[in-house]
């Protein structure tokens, strides 16, 4: 179920294979980040109906990656516009199914991404505004979304509360990784909401994780 995190902020931590997704009602438009899998499609449109968002509703579907783990339940949404940066979108459109890691979601289905994010791009939903903050290294298209007001990121796969994302997958780079990490540490942080696992609060307690991130990220990238 969904769980109010800040004013028309919702987050539904996945406890199933599949990524945590996120709702943002703002009075212009409805946006979700990242869809999870399908597995999680039952729990996640009982939860979405309970915030009175039905799947004909025209919602903005922003990507963090192309990954099937995070692109899983787009095809439950006909009528949303799916978003995503244009380096992973080609692989999604091309439907490169080894690019989006279906062998681990067989039978996921890869939307038809229309709209392409790009680096420092705001997007404005009424009430509600986000960054787009480029950070390569899990793919070549991984974004984070920066929630201005309340200083909030939604990281995807590049850092988690408990570690950061992997980058021997097809298009990973660990070098890049590390550059991305360096580029969060100069983000005045106060909630960290990641792809998968719980939510880190504190400024503090996020750039004391993302410090000891690129440490050891530096120690994979020059091994
Ligand atoms: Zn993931
Ligand atoms: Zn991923």
């Amino acid at each position: 179920m969904f769980k109010q995190i800040f004013p028309n902020v919702f987050a539904f931590i996945s406890k199933d294979e599949g990524s945590n997704c996120f709702v943002l009602k703002g009075t212009k438009k409805i946006a979700l980040i990242d869809s999870s899998s399908f597995f999680n499609k039952t729990q996640l449109l009982a939860g979405l109906a309970k915030l009175a968002i039905s799947k004909k509703d025209q919602l903005l579907i922003l990507h963090t990656h192309g990954h099937a783990d995070h692109i899983g339940c787009d095809e439950f949404f006909p009528n949303a516009k799916v978003a995503m940066h244009k380096a992973d979108a080609q692989m999604i459109n091309e439907k490169n199914e080894e690019f989006a890691c279906t062998n681990f979601f067989p039978g996921t289905a890869l939307p038809t991404v229309s709209t392409m994010l790009k680096a420092g791009q705001k997007i404005n939903l009424g009430g509600i505004s986000l960054e787009v903050i480029q950070t390569p290294g899990h793919t070549q298209g991984s974004v984070c979304f920066l929630l201005e007001k309340e200083k909030a990121l939604f990281s995807g796969d590049c850092i988690f509360a408990d570690g950061f994302g992997r980058t021997d997958l097809p298009g990973g780079n660990s070098k890049k990784m590390v550059e991305s990490l360096k580029k969060l540490q100069k983000l005045p942080l106060k909630a960290l909401l990641p792809g998968h696992g719980p939510i880190l609060l504190g400024g503090e307690q996020i750039a004391e994780h993302i410090k000891i991130s690129i440490e050891l990220a530096s120690t994979n990238a020059f091994l």
